[in-house]
């Protein structure tokens, strides 16, 4: 879908014609501008001036009508009554933003006069109009800024992306082939308060039905995706016969094959499995899942459906950013204690996304330590540096908390040879003590969503627009705080 954005002005027919005419004519040169400069990912459609209940109304059901409009910006030009916005934006279903800009730049001081005031009065019209917002409950995103500002236009295009998640939420469908791990707490979830509150679809199948699918795949599709891994990734045989390694990584081709005709058919985005319930298949998906990963999918392992959509949604939101850095199912596994050198070593059993690899991609051929199948084929990888940030979702019995970690990705101090899988390395915000220690209060799973191409904001915005606790552990967490904001949040939602 190529979502657009409409950018709304409000204004009133108090200042004449002449006034109106150069609001429309701002807007219009601001929306080309905009449109023009490549930062935004997504077109902005001026509309008319909005200067009556009835057009408000009416623009606000358009825009929730319209499956091409992602969200509605308001920008309040002049002083627009707001109770004239009040019966549209009860209505409005699509994502807002309050656009706090101004046309004019610098105060003219030597030719200002009541005219020129009248004009360029946003101070004045951003009040009324975002009274009656926060009257009525509204969750917006409101940027503040000269509209041709980088930052402005860095912030809407973040929020645009954030946006797109919030509308795409619900239309995420999540198939899972194994249920959730036999005791295992964290992953569990009420799969009926999913849909209501994110538009989740989260089906169960018997694995056979996949494998059905991956039996039927043409022998010659499989060797010619094999020939493909050769070509693109380095196999590493580390002692193993040629010909034994070959016939295992052909069965993940085998696997990625049958996998992704199987998700296209029955329409899903994501996918679950579970290393104890493989039924016919050779092996667990590893390298096949880390591929479908890498082309949008999202995953979730031991039957973790909510971090499987998490990852499906951040994929969404992340679609298309020139330069992305990638985004993958994760793991805490091990931490580093030395000081200086802190951190947490995530992985998985096999199923890391290579969108998130930097450098050589390497083949390996290891058992796994769980489970009785053949030895699995993976990718194994180490990821990039920089920062980044780790979700996760979790079910409190009554109602959803997410919980969002800024991390500071980077490498390793050494090669790690006996590990047969990918790994990315990181340090909490703001401190290894203090994230894990509020991770550990919030009740994060071990499970995460993880991406370096979306911020804190973006994910706490989305949870607000789902009507969800979001919980931000960054660099001005403090414990002390955050276990009072853990016991407010729990009076707010119940
Ligand atoms: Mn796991």
């Amino acid at each position: 879908m190529s979502y657009k954005f409409w950018f709304c002005t409000g204004s009133q027919d108090l200042y004449g014609e002449e006034c109106l005419r150069k609001v429309a004519a701002n807007s219009a040169n601001i929306v080309e501008m905009l449109n023009g400069g490549k930062a935004l990912p997504f077109e902005i459609v001026l509309k008319q001036t909005l200067i009556s209940q009835e057009t408000i109304r009416k623009t606000m059901n358009e825009a929730n009508n319209d499956p091409e409009c992602a969200g509605v910006i308001t920008w309040m030009h002049t002083f627009s009554p707001a109770k004239m916005w009040i019966n549209g934006l009860r209505e409005l279903r699509k994502p807002l933003c309050h656009l706090l800009i101004q046309y004019n730049e610098e105060i003219p001081y030597d030719t200002i006069d009541m005219d020129f005031m009248n004009e360029n009065q946003s101070a004045h019209g951003d009040r009324e109009y975002g009274h009656i917002v926060s009257r009525m409950g509204i969750e917006r995103k409101i940027i503040f800024g000269h509209w041709s500002s980088l930052s402005v236009w860095e912030r809407l295009a973040r929020w645009m992306r954030t946006a797109v998640g919030i509308v795409e939420s619900s239309h995420i469908r999540v198939c899972r082939v194994g249920d959730n791990m036999n005791n295992v707490a964290v992953t569990e979830g009420d799969k009926v308060e999913a849909q209501i509150k994110f538009g989740w679809e989260v089906d169960h199948y018997c694995v056979n039905d996949l494998v059905d699918y991956v039996d039927r795949v043409p022998k010659g599709d499989v060797e010619a995706l094999t020939e493909e891994y050769y070509s693109k990734y380095t196999m590493l045989y580390e002692g193993r016969d040629p010909e034994e390694f070959r016939r295992h990584v052909a069965v993940q081709a085998q696997i990625e094959l049958g996998t992704e005709k199987f998700l296209r058919d029955g329409n899903y985005h994501a996918i679950v499995t579970h290393f104890g319930m493989l039924g016919g298949l050779k092996q667990l998906p590893g390298l096949a899942i880390q591929r479908l990963m890498e082309r949008g999918y999202g995953f979730g392992a031991e039957g973790d459906w909510k971090t499987a959509a998490m990852v499906r949604l951040m994929k969404i939101m992340t679609k298309g950013i020139p330069d992305a850095k990638g985004t993958s199912f994760m793991e805490d596994y091990t931490y580093n204690l030395v000081a200086g050198k802190e951190g947490i070593l995530q992985s998985h059993m096999l199923e890391v996304c290579p969108s998130v690899s930097d450098g050589e991609i390497f083949v390996k051929v290891a058992p796994l330590s769980m489970g009785n199948r053949e030895d699995p084929a993976r990718l194994v990888f180490t990821s990039k540096t920089g920062p980044g940030i780790a979700v996760s979702l979790i079910d409190l019995g009554s109602r959803f908390r997410l919980i969002i970690n800024s991390v500071e990705c980077k490498k390793v101090e050494k090669p790690m040879p006996k590990l047969p899988v990918a790994t990315a390395f990181w340090t909490p915000k703001p401190s290894l003590e203090v994230g894990v220690e509020g991770w550990i209060m919030a009740g994060g799973a071990h499970h995460t969503a993880f991406t370096y191409d979306l911020s804190a904001e973006q994910m706490a915005d989305w949870a607000a627009a789902m009507g969800i606790e979001s919980i931000v552990i960054d660099e001005n967490t403090r414990i002390r705080e955050l276990k009072n904001e853990l016991k407010w949040n729990s009076v707010l939602y119940r």
